[in-house]
């Protein structure tokens, strides 16, 4: 496989372009190369500038989940553009988007449409702070939720893959209000809350992507649910990366708790920029024009994005692809243990639904702690690997893998001989 024309790309994005990426984590920082230039894709395959066909667990880090170009979702894409790109004003669109958004998550009555995950996510920290009247914020280690000032610490993901603490270029005051605690660790919750009256909430990752997948221990989220409305706080369910992927009620569903606050993004917008904030009606009132917190946006609720939301939402909820996605995440963790045990080599799989991924250590991996035990130059071998045998990972060892429902069981069998191949270069 060659990636000339990917190489020739590069060189010339240097000159105009930081890392020649709009967004760190498509650079190849931790496995060396050079990104690849993408193409085209349709369904399960996505194809780089120099013809290579991959099979795609990427899916633009999640928001492809029915695979590329549905024909349903192009379809309404191609209506909605024949009536104009964007008018700063509301559309019906939008109500029939916001009543998909409502029905399927149970603590949300009404929302608001933002353009991003970390829009969503900066918006909802700033009402938790409206409602409750405190300032201070806990999140997990390891969980990422966008790139706002005060979560850009501990934060997992491109961090993560860069070895970075935090970001440069954040004051001191942005993040004195954000307290870090333990992933599957009440303890470290409560010791906060032991030191300090004025915190808001806790945000969440319901099943973490960004550290690699961490699942929550049983009852986690229950546990902090109940600790938080004790004393008077909020819990944000940060779904943005498994809203409408673990389930059409996102990971809250399955894991049978309800968020104060739900953050949505990546699949809501079906491949184009769309992110969310919801919860009930006496917290959603605090926002404007309804209430005093402000948020806005030019092109919020942008046309062409809610109807590729619309179409895309309507068409999971008519494939309810959630049973095959379990059956083929089984089936893939069955399959890395089985090759990496062929080839003695230590792994765990972690997988909630949709998404999976292998970390190259022993034991388990419950926090970000336990993730960064991984080896990552094993990661970087079977990663160039996995590409040259045409299939599209990401290039990390801290991020998901991601199914989408236009997989194919030729699909399967093309990646089960790639994890062969890839476990057996790691062995050498
Ligand atoms: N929250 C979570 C859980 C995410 O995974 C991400 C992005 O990966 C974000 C927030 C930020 O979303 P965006 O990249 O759309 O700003």
């Amino acid at each position: 496989m060659n990636h000339k024309n990917s190489e020739k790309l590069y060189q010339k994005g240097l000159k105009h372009l930081v890392g020649a990426v709009n967004s760190p984590v498509r650079a190849f920082a931790s496995v060396g190369g050079n990104p690849l230039f993408i193409k085209k894709a349709k369904g399960s395959k996505i194809v780089d500038v120099d013809a290579n066909k991959y099979i795609d667990y990427v899916l633009s880090y999640g928001p492809m989940i029915l695979g590329h170009r549905h024909k349903k979702v192009e379809k309404a894409i191609k209506k909605a553009l024949k009536n104009g790109y964007t008018f700063g004003a509301s559309t019906k669109n939008e109500i029939k988007l916001a009543k998909i958004v409502c029905d399927a998550f149970t603590g949300i009555d009404k929302v608001r449409f933002v353009n991003s995950g970390t829009e969503a996510v900066l918006s909802a920290l700033r009402l938790a702070r409206a409602y409750t009247g405190k300032d201070k914020i806990i999140k997990f280690s390891g969980c990422y939720h966008g790139h706002s000032d005060a979560l850009l610490v501990a934060a997992g993901s491109g961090l993560a893959t860069l070895s970075l603490p935090g970001s440069k270029g954040v004051p001191e005051g942005a993040v004195k209000n954000t307290l870090i605690a333990n992933y599957n660790d009440i303890d470290s919750v409560k010791a906060h809350f032991d030191k300090h009256d004025d915190i808001a909430g806790v945000i969440i990752e319901p099943i973490a992507g960004n550290m690699g997948v961490v699942l929550p221990q049983e009852n986690f989220l229950k546990e902090l649910k109940d600790y938080l409305h004790s004393k008077n706080a909020l819990l944000i369910i940060d779904e943005v990366m498994t809203g409408f992927r673990s389930k059409f009620g996102g990971a809250q569903e399955v894991l049978g708790v309800e968020a104060d606050i739900t953050c949505l993004g990546k699949v809501i917008g079906g491949g184009f920029p769309v992110g969310a904030y919801g919860a009930r009606n006496e917290i959603m009132e605090m926002v404007a024009p309804l209430g005093g917190m402000y948020q806005a946006g030019t092109l919020s609720g942008n046309p062409i994005a809610m109807a590729a939301g619309i179409a895309t939402l309507t068409e999971l909820k008519k494939q309810n692809p959630y049973q095959k996605f379990e059956e083929v995440a089984l089936w893939l963790e069955n399959t890395l243990l089985e090759k990496a045990n062929k080839h003695n080599i230590d792994i765990v799989v972690n997988r909630f639904g949709s998404m999976i991924n292998p970390f190259f250590t022993k034991g388990k991996v419950t926090n970000f702690e336990e993730a960064q035990q991984s080896d990552t130059e094993k990661f970087a071998v079977f990663f160039w690997e996995m590409i040259n045998s045409g299939i599209f990972l990401p290039p990390s060892q801290f991020e998901a893998w991601f199914l989408s429902s236009s997989l194919s069981e030729k699909d399967l069998e093309k990646t089960e001989k790639a994890i062969d191949k890839a476990m057996k270069a790691v062995a050498k």
